[in-house]
């Protein structure tokens, strides 16, 4: 099956930064076959996409994420993270596998609808008799169509022994370490065309052991798969690190063999000037996430500086309890906005924003040889934003139009070539029914808790 797409502007995001004013894109099965100014070749018996008075851009890449709080946003308001966190326990105890299946797949539509076809998940939330939850969330990555990157996340440093959480969501590490390879096993497909892909994650310095994120590392090294976790993102973990480790956050990390381009990091927001250096040197991945950053006020990543030291910074719309709205292409605007408040108009370019929702993402998650770019040879993951409505229409540059102006609807989005939004409707599954099961999913979540 060949696809073509015309007559629309294309911004590549390649290493030249290609761009076209009206041009064509050719996909052919799962892969795009050409890229170019002006018509597409013809081809016959293939489908034709008009694509004037729009964009293509690649399709955006999530680099952090908690799908299951899709169903608890909007609890502890005013919190930052750790009141947040110590509040949202509890609750999160009650988490099972069909809550987890209805918040993922709402979480996973919210996030297509916004661009995105590639979605990193940090689960790390496993109650003892909540069944496999991981399972439920790539079952709903299956049906929304997007490309999934789930981590399985862990905790072991209750509070009883100086963590923050509670005794009763953490787990044992020898359990941690073998549901990890079981998830592998079971999971992770490495082909580049790949659907699947699961990484290593436990969740952060204050509910982690530092034996756990020793092994962790060397189990995803001896498998072959990457690393996730969490790191400086407040002043209190900073706090954190100093008085029981007598390090900073990056420090720590660094002394336990962690910094290497095999990992990426969400947040990294409290990192002083050495520290930026050393992740860049490494090629340590981060991921940004400006908005729910600023909604517990925790502070503006470095973002700019990180890229330019040489480190991928890909962007995370980050859990949705700290990020109500869920959405990736918001954040590529909020990541510009934030880094010319750090360092001036200057600091950060649309281009260079929206290169971070795209080919830094691919990066972060290791899939930049066929995801992250529109060209020959990569995966037919392509976003196309319609701009020629009254949010648009009068920006002569559609890259600006795009990334500084309100969101635009999205006419088209494919995950390897398979129509998973088409003008700005999920064509995989109902979204009314989706939205209604993850209300009641809340409601049966929040009421748990009460009890
Ligand atoms: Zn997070």
């Amino acid at each position: 099956m060949t696809l073509l797409i015309e007559g629309c502007a294309i911004a590549t995001v390649d290493a030249a930064g290609t761009e076209h004013a009206s041009g064509h894109l050719v996909v052919d099965g799962a892969w795009i076959t050409a890229v170019g100014p002006g018509r597409a070749p013809d081809v016959p018996g293939a489908a034709r996409v008009d694509g004037r008075g729009c964009l293509a851009t690649p399709g955006l890449v999530n680099c952090h994420h908690h799908l299951y709080q899709w169903i608890t946003r909007g609890a502890a308001q005013q919190a930052k993270l750790f009141e947040w966190l110590v509040e949202l326990y509890p609750v999160w105890a009650g988490l099972d596998a069909e809550l987890e299946h209805d918040a993922a797949r709402a979480a996973l539509a919210a996030l297509a609808l916004s661009g995105c076809t590639t979605a990193s998940d940090h689960h790390y939330l496993f109650p003892r008799r909540g069944g496999d939850l991981l399972a439920a969330e790539v079952a709903a990555a299956r049906e929304v169509g997007v490309r999934f990157h789930p981590c399985r996340g862990s905790m072991d440093l209750g509070r009883s022994r100086g963590g923050l959480p509670p005794d009763e969501v953490v787990e044992d590490r020898d359990e941690i370490l073998a549901a990890t390879e079981v998830a592998i096993d079971r999971h992770h497909d490495a082909s580049p065309d790949s659907m699947v892909r699961i990484a290593v994650a436990p969740c952060s310095p204050f509910s982690v052991t530092e034996d756990l994120l020793r092994e962790s590392a060397a189990l995803a090294r001896r498998r072959g798969v990457r690393l996730h976790t969490h790191l400086a993102e407040t002043l209190d973990e900073d706090a954190f690190c100093r008085e029981r480790f007598r390090r900073t956050p990056v420090e720590y990390l660094d002394d336990l063999g962690w910094l290497a381009d095999d990992v990426w990091l969400a947040h990294c927001v409290h990192v002083d000037a050495p520290a930026v250096r050393r992740l860049g040197d490494t090629g340590t991945g981060v991921a940004h996430c400006p908005s729910s950053n600023a909604r517990l006020g925790a502070g503006i990543a470095p973002a700019a500086d990180l890229l330019a030291a040489g480190a991928p910074v890909g962007l995370g719309v980050d859990g949705a309890a700290s990020n109500e709205a869920g959405q990736l292409m918001p954040e590529v605007r909020q990541a510009l906005l934030f880094a010319r408040l750090r360092g001036g108009p200057s600091a950060l370019t649309a281009r260079q924003a929206l290169s971070m929702a795209t080919i830094e993402g691919a990066r972060c998650l290791g899939r930049q040889a066929e995801l992250g770019s529109l060209e020959p040879g990569k995966l037919a993951d392509v976003a196309l934003w319609r701009l020629d409505g009254l949010g648009h229409a009068d920006v002569a540059d559609p890259v600006a139009a795009l990334v500084l102006g309100p969101p635009a609807p999205l006419e088209l989005l494919l995950v390897g070539g398979r129509t998973v939004v088409e003008r700005g409707a999920l064509r995989t599954a109902p979204e009314a029914e989706i939205a209604a099961r993850a209300r009641a999913a809340s409601r049966r979540l929040m009421a748990g808790a009460r009890t």
